[in-house]
């Protein structure tokens, strides 16, 4: 390849909210930008996550994109945590306003990416046989987009229908009057269940960990406090940039050891009350102290038995596995009431495992479960698996699975040593799905957009982190996971859900104000830790 054969200045890879931006803010650059996606649409998460129940947990006011301020005050979300259809219809909103379509190729999946290094650009193959080129490579792939379909014995016999809730279909689907079975109890799960048991004759949960879940405390969202959010979105945004999380919410000033018992219930039931798994970050101890930990994990099962009025169900439904927090807490709407219902039926997988499925149902060590529908709510191949799935070859035809067999090593989240001008948008090594992925994405974004255009003032071809950069990048994300309690869970972050997958916590944990500021530092050096050519 010639420079004169580089199609594009970029490729964007995937249409979600972190492609959509990608696209935006590069071509407000100059560059000319081609993006491809799998699937029909625009909207990534929320086009594929069609499940009954399915929203956001973060506040729609928060989970919503900052760069244009007419457009937020454009948009009016209706609730407090908005539903998939309207978050979806949101990014098509976004994506008509700017006209970012027609940029993108659809119904295209990505297969290879090969740097070619004489030219320094990337060759890019798809599953229908369209090939190009670019100097630059965003991978806006998606950290939770590579469904898990757990390989459970007779998984293709059984008869019946059969859904993955990151993979739902675009049609009707009905539960009434029939015997449903949901495998899986993480945020997907235990926001479809309470939906599907309003409408199935039969619902059978089965659950292999139990999961801490938090009420949503969703409401409407009335005219004045959107006037009054409306009116005060710079600060609410200037906030969100400073804090831990990417949203406008800060712990109490004291540990939950720090205080006398009477303050800490009063701390947790007000954040009980706002809700939903921002419950984690009540106390700033919450995760770094077993202890500070128990007291927040012994508030929440006794709200649990409350709840629920069968002693043995709320047992087999409150997690002993891992400290609350350190798996993402769920925000739900009604979870635990429904195991009151006569329709539901918990199985508790530790006690009887699922030993195969059949072309009629689910058998466990002890039961054949005849059903008519099986969901699977069993999440995904978190983090990497998005990449993994594409063949990524980087300087010296290197392959990205095969540096990775370890675990994920980028340097600042945002590159990795051996592939040049490739960027990751909110993936490994970034705060990524610690924080509120909106903003996460138009800090990562317009960084990368930043970089590009310093090359190009600079005369630069390429850009490369050091092996070195990656090796203390790697090592700060370490250290800072293994100050928290985080690694005890079997969780996603970890990649203990699918099998075979590195035991590595994955995302940088130290707060999204302070990587703010880690990556700005970076470029203001002139991009210290990287090789500019
Ligand atoms: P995605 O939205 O995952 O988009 C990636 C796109 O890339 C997909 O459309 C995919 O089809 C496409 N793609 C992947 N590989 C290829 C390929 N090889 N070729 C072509 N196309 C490809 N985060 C929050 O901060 N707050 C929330 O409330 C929240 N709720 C969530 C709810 C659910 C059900 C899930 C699953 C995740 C949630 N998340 C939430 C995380 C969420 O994934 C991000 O907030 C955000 O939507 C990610 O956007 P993205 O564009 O980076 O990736
Ligand atoms: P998940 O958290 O990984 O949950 C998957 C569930 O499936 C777990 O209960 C898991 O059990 C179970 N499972 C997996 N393989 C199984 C098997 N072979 N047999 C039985 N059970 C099995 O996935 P998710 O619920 O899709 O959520 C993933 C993430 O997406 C969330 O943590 C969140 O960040 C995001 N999300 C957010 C929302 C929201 O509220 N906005 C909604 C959905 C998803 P084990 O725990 O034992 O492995």
């Amino acid at each position: 390849m010639t420079t004169r054969d580089i199609d594009h200045d970029a490729v964007v890879i995937g249409a979600g909210l972190s492609g959509l931006y990608a696209v935006y803010r590069l071509r407000a650059d100059g560059l000319d930008v081609r993006g491809f996606e799998s699937a029909e649409g625009v909207g990534g998460t929320w086009y594929h996550n069609r499940y009954p129940g399915a929203r956001c947990d973060v506040e729609s006011i928060d989970y919503s994109y900052s760069f244009d301020d007419d457009l937020q005050q454009e948009w009016t979300w209706s609730e407090r945590f908005a539903t998939q259809s309207e978050i979806l219809a949101y990014l098509e909103h976004v994506a008509d306003r700017f006209d970012l379509r027609k940029h993108f190729d659809f119904l295209i999946r990505v297969t290879s990416t090969v740097y070619d290094e004489d030219a320094a650009a990337w060759t890019i193959t798809t599953d229908t046989g369209v090939t190009t080129t670019a100097r630059f490579l965003i991978m806006a792939t998606g950290v939770l987009s590579a469904t898990n379909r757990p390989d459970i014995p007779g998984r293709d016999r059984f008869e019946g229908e059969s859904y993955h809730t990151g993979e739902w279909p675009h049609h009707e689907v009905s539960f009434a009057g029939k015997r449903v079975g949901v495998i899986g109890t993480g945020s997907s799960g235990i926001q479809s269940i309470p939906v599907i048991a309003e409408t199935a004759e039969q619902l059978v949960v089965f659950q292999r960990s139990p999961n801490y879940s938090i009420p949503a405390g969703n409401r409407p969202l009335t005219e004045e406090y959107i006037a009054e959010v409306k009116a005060n979105y710079a600060e609410r945004r200037r906030l969100s940039r400073e804090s831990g999380g990417g949203t406008p919410n800060f712990p109490y000033p004291k540990g939950a050891l720090e205080v006398d018992e009477a303050e800490r219930k009063r701390i947790y039931d007000e954040w009980w009350q706002r809700g939903g798994y921002l419950f984690a970050k009540a106390f700033p101890d919450q995760t770094t102290s077993l202890e500070a930990n128990d007291t927040a994990r012994e508030y929440v099962e006794a709200k649990i038995r409350e709840i629920v009025k069968d002693p043995a169900v709320a047992d087999d439904l409150i997690p002993t596995d891992h400290p609350i927090g350190t798996k993402r807490i769920v925000t739900d709407s009604g979870y635990f009431e429904t195991f009151n219902r006569d329709n539901v039926k918990l199985v508790n997988l530790r006690k009887t495992p699922i030993e195969e499925i059949t072309d009629t149902g689910v058998r466990t060590s002890d039961h054949l479960y005849e059903l008519d529908m099986i969901v699977y709510a069993t999440g995904f191949d978190a983090m990497t698996g998005s990449l993994s799935r594409i063949d990524i070859r980087g300087r010296g035809g290197r392959k990205l699975v095969d540096e990775w067999s370890a675990g994920p090593r980028t340097y600042i989240g945002l590159a990795v040593h051996g592939f040049p001008n490739m960027f990751i948008v909110t993936g490994a090594g970034s705060p990524s799905v610690l924080a509120n992925m909106v903003l996460g994405a138009e800090q990562h974004v317009d960084w990368i957009s930043d970089c590009i255009s310093y090359l190009g003032e600079h005369d630069a071809k390429s850009i490369e982190a050091d092996a070195e950069a990656v090796d203390e990048w790697v090592a700060e994300c370490n250290a800072k996971a293994s100050a928290t309690l985080f690694p005890q869970a079997n969780s996603w972050y970890m990649g203990a859900n699918i099998e075979g997958k590195p035991r590595v916590f994955m995302p940088y944990i130290g707060g999204f104000a302070n990587y703010g500021r880690i990556i700005d530092e970076v470029a203001d050096s002139g991009y210290k830790g990287f090789t500019v050519s």
